[in-house]
């Protein structure tokens, strides 16, 4: 399987735009844990983010995508 890398727009932190073409200001990101769980982003974090439209976990530094999970748990 190659590495899927998710999409930057301009250098922005924010302007993700993952392969599924959901971007923040959509259905957007939020930080998980490393099964693609939705977490708070407390101490312990790995910094992790799971795509909220089709659960790929991306890691905020690579924007690597590096698992899916299709059934994440969502906090609210
Ligand atoms: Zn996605």
């Amino acid at each position: 399987m190659t590495q899927e890398i998710i999409l930057l727009e301009a250098s922005e932190r924010d302007a993700w735009i993952c392969l599924c073409g959901n971007e923040p200001q959509s259905d957007g990101f939020y930080p998980c844990d490393k099964t693609g769980n939705e977490m708070e982003p407390v101490t312990g974090w790995s910094g992790l983010y799971v795509c909220y439209r089709c659960g790929r976990i991306i890691n905020q530094d690579s924007l690597a995508v590096v698992g899916r999970n299709l059934d994440f748990k969502k906090l609210k």
